[in-house]
């Protein structure tokens, strides 16, 4: 019989959706960001329903001859390749967009045609490890044989011609290992890199020097290897502003701080992570310092009303809110105080830029909510707003800190301003409203949640994370106010809420601690959990050696809680060994009483070895302490004791690092070289393991 036009169709279809299905992931993008369904993500971005995976093809689409790729963790290599990506176009006329590296495959990097340019710029994470966004990308560049789309050849990436900067720290022994691997590995499969590749020092401060030193000569030899012309770079705003007349704060759509729809829309649902925060009631909160003048808070966050869960060693990310001082200073030297409510959609004008957070939305929700407003200001950006200024005098100044480095920091140096301290500043309070409200979007960071070691066990309070955190303030010279860290003055500000402040203001700084459309009230704070692999060994009756001076305590605190509850189960436990250090035992020995009760169930199974530096004219450390121990910690070492650390990674943990290493090679008469290499394996086995910031 024979078909008719009808049925050749529906057979059609049934076909193409076999075919579909069976080359699910192969011949089409799987969509694997969970909220892809919303018609907004949670964090601003557009859906990605349909959107293609493959970068080359984006990139022949909206006609780009140049991607920034970056790995970025906190924001700052997110910032940088959307400075750079602006830079390319204002100055030398290239057709940029930036990319998450997670949202793009790279298996037809091989296919990219030499005209075109590719960025990475590349934060390096903890122990030499990718950032979260980075994993598939490292996974699949790294991989023994990596599929690329046309197969295998000599020099498969013979065509591509790339740019790469790192950030890294060099108080971590893998120092920008994720930019010289993505150099190291491009380069083996036949690519060229243009310039060098540039790598940037949180360790040492120089991070934005470092930066800018790089990029100069970078852009002069892509300039030269493109054939590029430069040209006086004018300032294009990335998004327009729509002011919204029909929309009020109270209108249901406008969001006041949510960070994605399904908060707009009612209670969050899971799954919680980095673009989707549970709103937590906080259980409990108390002060665990002894003194006036340092404060340093316990939290009991409740994860029982939501699909959350930790393992002990996990970390947890607070999400905070700006003080209500710092956003009235922005919104003032901005001109915006009598706009602060009006209502705005943020459209992007560049269709690669995405709007980093939900609209319609107010002036006052996104300095309050989205912005990184107290971070120090870029001298980069200084040069940005230089065109903005109220006359010509501040102009000159503008121009004059953007493009004299040592100028820049001795003006702003020892004063670390953020952005409105900054404006203020050099106009003398004069408002600059010239400025487009795009350019902060696209030069603050986005509000980076904060992560804390979390302090309590999960076999003893599942659905209960503890946190243990020290507020942050630094004097500033010059200044008469100290910097207020953002995240742990909100803290602080809560825990006086929960204990019965009425109206908390922490050094005169007031949160609103109600949250937007008061979701937070009755104490909560948005959080999510992030799975960490610092971990207790699986065998309870193995000894661990755990060093935790200040905050670097946290995690041990719920090691040893965890431990101290298997000994009252009657679990056989090894020896569990704390190196506590502080300023002194009448002021900021946290968690004292606690260690007595964990010393009851443990026994001589648990021992607190205590450094306190402001007691005696010569200042001990932990570090002091553990070399004192050396026979012991030896001889626990060889019965494969696990050692851990945590806290300071700048000093503490290198110079632990250090002592170790003789430990090890007096304990065993061996070679400093030898030690080193013990050391080495030891890290590489997980039986050092280190959780620092
Ligand atoms: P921020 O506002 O982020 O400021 C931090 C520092 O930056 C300030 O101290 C200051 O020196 C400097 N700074 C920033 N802007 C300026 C400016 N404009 N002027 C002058 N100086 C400025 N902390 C804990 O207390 N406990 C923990 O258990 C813990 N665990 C952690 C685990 C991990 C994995 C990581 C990465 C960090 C951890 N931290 C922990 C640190 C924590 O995440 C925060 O960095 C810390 O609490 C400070 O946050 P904040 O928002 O209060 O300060």
């Amino acid at each position: 019989a024979e078909l008719d036009t009808l049925d050749i169709v529906v057979l059609g279809v049934i076909l193409l959706g076999t075919t579909a299905y069976l080359t699910k992931g192969t011949f089409w993008a799987k969509p694997k960001d969970p909220y892809g369904s919303l018609a907004q993500q949670p964090n601003g971005k557009a859906a990605k329903l349909g959107k293609t995976r493959n970068f080359v093809e984006k990139m022949e689409e909206s006609g780009k001859n140049c991607i920034i790729f970056y790995g970025s963790q906190t924001g700052t290599a997110e910032d940088y390749a959307s400075r750079l990506a602006k830079e390319g176009k204002s100055r030398f006329g290239l057709e940029t967009m930036v990319a998450d590296l997670e949202e793009y495959d790279f298996d037809a990097i091989d296919t990219v045609s030499s005209d075109k340019i590719v960025f990475f710029v590349m934060a390096t994470y903890g122990e030499g490890e990718p950032t979260d966004n980075a994993v598939e990308f490292y996974e699949f560049i790294n991989g023994e044989e990596p599929a690329f789309s046309k197969g295998s050849a000599d020099a498969p990436l013979e065509n591509l011609h790339y740019i790469a900067f790192g950030l890294g720290n060099n108080t971590y022994e893998h120092y920008n290992s994720m930019v010289r691997d993505t150099d190291r590995l491009l380069t083996k499969y036949g690519a060229h890199r243009i310039g060098t590749a540039g790598e940037g020092d949180d360790g040492a401060g120089t991070m934005e020097e470092d930066f800018l030193a790089w990029k100069e000569p970078m852009w002069k030899a892509l300039a030269a290897h493109m054939g590029l012309e430069e040209r006086d770079a004018v300032y294009e705003p990335v998004f327009g502003i729509v002011e919204r007349e029909g929309l009020t704060p109270e209108s249901p759509e406008v969001y006041l701080g949510e960070p994605n729809k399904m908060h707009l829309e009612g209670a969050a649902k899971g799954p919680f992570n980095a673009h989707n925060p549970y709103i937590a009631p906080i259980a409990e909160s108390y002060e665990l310092f002894k003194v006036k003048d340092r404060n340093c808070i316990h939290l009991e966050v409740d994860i029982s009303g939501s699909t959350l869960s930790y393992a002990t060693g996990d970390h947890i990310a607070i999400w905070p809110t700006n003080a209500g001082e710092e956003v009235d200073r922005f919104l003032r030297i901005t001109g915006l105080t009598d706009k602060r409510d009006q209502v705005i959609s943020v459209k992007v004008l560049e269709p690669t830029a995405k709007v980093p957070f939900p609209t319609p939305t107010t002036f006052d929700a996104i300095v309050r909510y989205h912005l990184e407003i107290g971070a120090p200001v870029s001298r980069q950006f200084v040069s940005t707003l230089a065109a903005f200024a109220p006359n010509e005098e501040i102009k000159a100044e503008m121009n004059k800190l953007g493009s004299d480095k040592d100028y820049f920091h001795e003006q702003t140096g020892s004063q670390l301003f953020n952005i409105a301290r900054l404006l203020e500043h050099v106009s003398n309070g004069q408002v600059w409203d010239k400025i487009p409200f795009s350019a902060f979007i696209e030069s603050l960071t986005k509000l980076q949640p904060r992560y804390y070691s979390i302090s309590s066990s999960s076999l003893v309070q599942p659905k209960k994370i503890s946190v243990t955190a020290v507020v942050e303030s630094s004097a500033v010279v010059g200044r008469t106010d100290p910097f207020r860290g953002v995240a742990t003055n909100y803290l602080l500000a809560l825990k006086q809420k929960q204990n019965g402040d009425p109206e908390p203001s922490p050094f005169g700084l007031s949160y609103e601690l109600h949250g937007p459309r008061n979701k937070y009230d009755g104490i909560h704070v948005p959080v999510h959990v992030r799975h960490s692999n610092f971990k207790l060994p699986s065998d309870p009756a193995k000894p661990i050696i755990m060093i935790g001076p200040g905050t670097g305590v946290a995690p041990f605190r719920g090691f040893i809680q965890e431990r101290a509850q298997q000994a009252r189960d009657g679990v056989n436990v090894g020896r569990t060994i704390l190196f506590f250090g502080c300023r002194k035992s009448t002021e900021d020995f946290m968690y004292e009483s606690e260690f007595e009760e964990y010393k009851k169930a443990l026994g001589d199974k648990f021992e607190l070895i205590t450094a306190f530096s402001r007691e005696s004219s010569q200042k001990v450390y932990v570090q002091h302490r553990l070399k004192e121990r050396a026979a012991e910690i030896s001889d626990l070492l060889s019965q494969k004791a696990f050692f851990y650390v945590c806290g300071d990674a700048a000093n503490m943990a290198r110079e632990v690092n250090t002592v170790l290493t003789q430990i090890i090679a007096d304990g065993r008469g061996v070679s400093q070289a030898k030690a080193e290499e013990v050391v080495k394996n030891m890290r590489a086995a997980n039986q050092y393991q280190e959780d620092v910031w």
